[in-house]
């Protein structure tokens, strides 16, 4: 195994893992090598005969662990864009085992002892304002991970972390599995019936891939209300396919849930905190639960008065136009395009020959971020993806100089896990000499050989999103990999990524790349005004269903340790009925049992953090268009006070030197439809 790639920095431009010399049983190894190097890195701190300095404690622990970051940072991006039944049998293995190996270093007492002393006279360190807040966030994570319990608290804390680290793992391979398996089949082209043809051939491919040849299948995505529905016309197979979304890993994942809530509640109460959630906040910009609560409280009435309306509106719809009389979830969507189609004549279908998607990443995504901070973009065909998909691109400054490289993975195939996200393959920091290396993951349908892929609306705000974690991560310009690009709080990461979105309907954004992609033709002025207009019916919709989904994660966590939950769906019905979300119209946006945010990734007590963030983004938004500054100038100013700072500052100190002052929420009320 000298052979491993991992074992050694890579000599790739800008530290480029070598994907096309990584093959899947090299990452054992790293892994066991690399957590057994870090233990040695710690031993070497714990036992320096030297009383704690900054560098020989602080800056030694951010050093350590160089070869585990790199095998851990390409095994996450490649198991869940890539992955393969060997991966997923190693990430059950593996995930038990790294959060024993993080145990051990944030529960040595040796380690947390030389912090604690640098810690008590941190003042008169002469430190500047970057190492002093390393200190103080390690000495807080220390104290948050538990290394100030008795001994037996802290024994079953790791056995606690264990678990739930398990049975994360086993929560994402069955949604994984059952979402593979709910695919809906259908056996005869007829029933697509309202289907564009590229999907009905996407359809056609699926069937093939899975061995039914001659079969559709409509494979399902993450989230609750799948897209076809908005288009089939055949009203059985939109129930079909709902059902088969609403229901996914009910059996397996609903006593994992419930197994997953309690532990996080017990280790709350191990730590002082009255809920996972308390606990989890507490360390967020939100602060307190209360603070959650109050933008919850705040929002919901509005957003279902406004859900409501657009539910009248569409059930008296139904039944003039098709004579249905028991208007049902799996109409909504189908029923919101008719009237968007009659009240705005704007179909769905007639925009997106004008989102071919090589077009908006390089006249759309990649043209903003010139326009707001000068970047040009090169591909690099010379440097190896992970996969055929992953495009490896070289981002360069202004000045020619060269930033980072961007790759982008923009297909769905049957490998890579739903929804789309933003991944660090290299994080940047002066201390480690690293630059950034990023990933976007996005699940765009393959089109057929030689055709053009074709974006929906919601595609092109994905990809924009997406490239807003990305600037982020490429921005990072910090000393401490602590701090790294988008190591800020969760209730704040969704921010700069939010604000990246406003460039797609920019109008100078927007008139360079939303061309017909056979005649060049653009989009017409007219239409972009239909679809401004259109987009603000169904905001009741979207916004109910995404709050449903949050508050659902938000009760999971913030019951009491030692509350017994009896059953995943009774309880969520319990809790969605109780705050006004029980309509069952509109379904929360993830049912508990496939909620991945929260429950296998690290958005427990998190999932509120998408609508906390916009609070920042359509404040931002409003900024941007109002401060007398040219787009380059503001794109500067943000890049410069809260896009490079990572967490090396204080979030909210971010936010406030680019706008001025505290954030306000009527920009996001206003942009929602809430304020009446
Ligand atoms: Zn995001």
């Amino acid at each position: 195994m000298s052979d491993n790639p991992f074992f050694e920095p890579s000599t790739l431009v800008f530290e480029l893992p070598p994907f096309a010399a990584i093959r899947e049983e090299h990452h054992l190894p790293a892994f066991d090598r690399g957590m057994a190097d870090q233990l040695a890195e710690i031993a070497a701190i714990t036992s320096d005969p030297e009383p704690p300095s900054f560098d020989n404690t602080v800056v030694a622990l951010e050093r350590s662990g160089a070869l585990l970051r790199r095998v851990r940072l390409v095994f996450d991006n490649r198991n869940s864009s890539d992955t393969t039944p060997g991966l997923q049998a190693l990430d059950a293995e593996l995930s038990p085992r790294l959060a024993a190996h993080q145990d051990t270093i944030l529960l040595d007492p040796a380690l947390f002892a030389r912090f604690e002393a640098l810690h008590r006279v941190r003042a008169e360190l002469g430190l500047d304002a970057e190492s002093l807040r390393l200190l103080e966030r390690h000495h807080t994570r220390f104290v948050r991970a538990g290394v100030r319990l008795p001994a037996e608290g802290q024994l079953r804390l790791r056995e606690i972390n264990g678990r739930l680290a398990s049975a994360q793992a086993a929560f994402r391979q069955n949604v994984f599995t059952d979402t593979r398996a709910r695919a809906v089949v259908v056996e005869r082209a007829e029933e697509l019936a309202g289907l564009s043809a590229d999907a009905v051939a996407a359809a056609a491919v699926n069937g093939r891939a899975l061995g039914r040849d001659g079969s559709y299948v409509l494979s399902l995505k993450n989230f609750t209300n799948q897209s076809e529905l908005a288009e089939l016309t055949d009203r059985e197979l939109r129930a079909r396919l709902l059902a088969a979304s609403v229901d996914r890993a009910v059996e397996s994942n609903g006593p994992l849930a419930i197994e997953l809530a309690g532990l996080r509640a017990e280790r709350a109460e191990l730590l002082g905190y009255p809920s996972h959630a308390a606990y989890v906040v507490a360390d967020e910009t939100a602060g307190t639960v209360g603070a959650v609560e109050e933008l919850f409280a705040r929002l919901i009435p509005p957003a279902v008065a406004n859900a409501q309306e657009e539910g009248r509106k569409l059930a008296e719809f139904a039944e003039r136009a098709d004579g249905v009389t028991d208007f049902a979830a799996h109409d909504w969507l189908y029923y919101s395009e008719r009237v968007r189609q009659a009240e705005y004549s704007l179909d769905a279908a007639e925009l997106r020959p004008y989102f071919e998607l090589e077009r908006v990443l390089h006249d759309g995504v990649f043209f903003a971020a010139g326009l707001a901070y000068g970047l040009t973009f090169t591909e690099r065909a010379d440097l190896t993806g992970y996969h055929p998909d992953a495009r490896v691109f070289e981002v360069f400054e202004a000045d020619g100089s060269s930033l980072g490289l961007f790759l982008g993975d923009f297909h769905a195939r049957e490998s890579k896990g739903g929804g789309a996200w933003m991944n660090e393959l290299v994080q940047q920091s002066e201390l480690l000499g690293q630059r950034p290396v990023v990933v976007n993951n996005l699940n765009i349908a393959h089109p057929a050989a030689g055709e053009p892929a074709l974006l929906t609306w919601d595609e092109v705000r994905t990809l924009f999103h997406e490239f807003g974690h990305a600037l982020h991560g490429l921005f990072s310009a910090v000393r401490y990999p602590l701090f790294s690009g988008t190591e800020v709080p969760r209730d704040f990461v969704e921010f700069p990524s939010q604000v990246n979105e406003m460039w797609m309907t920019r109008p100078e954004v927007l008139a360079n790349y939303a061309k017909h992609h056979l005649t060049g033709e653009p989009l017409p002025a007219e239409l972009v005004e239909r679809m401004a207009a259109a987009e603000r019916f169904g905001q009741g919709f979207r916004t109910v269903e995404y709050l449903a989904a949050a508050l659902l994660d938000w009760a999971w966590h913030t019951v009491p340790a030692g509350e017994q939950i009896e059953d995943a769906r009774e309880f969520e019905a319990a809790v969605l009925a109780k705050a006004g979300l029980g309509d069952p119209l509109v379904p929360p946006r993830y049912r508990s049992t496939y909620f991945s945010h929260v429950f296998s990734n690290d958005y427990s007590a998190g999932y509120y953090a998408y609508i906390w963030s916009e609070v920042l983004d359509a404040d931002t938004v409003r900024w941007f268009g109002t401060n007398g500054r040219s787009v380059r100038e503001s794109g500067e100013v943000f890049r410069a006070e809260l896009l490079s700072r990572g967490g090396s500052v204080d979030a909210l100190d971010c936010f406030r030197a680019v706008v001025g002052r505290d954030p306000e929420i009527a920009p996001l009320l206003s942009r929602r439809g809430l304020d009446g």
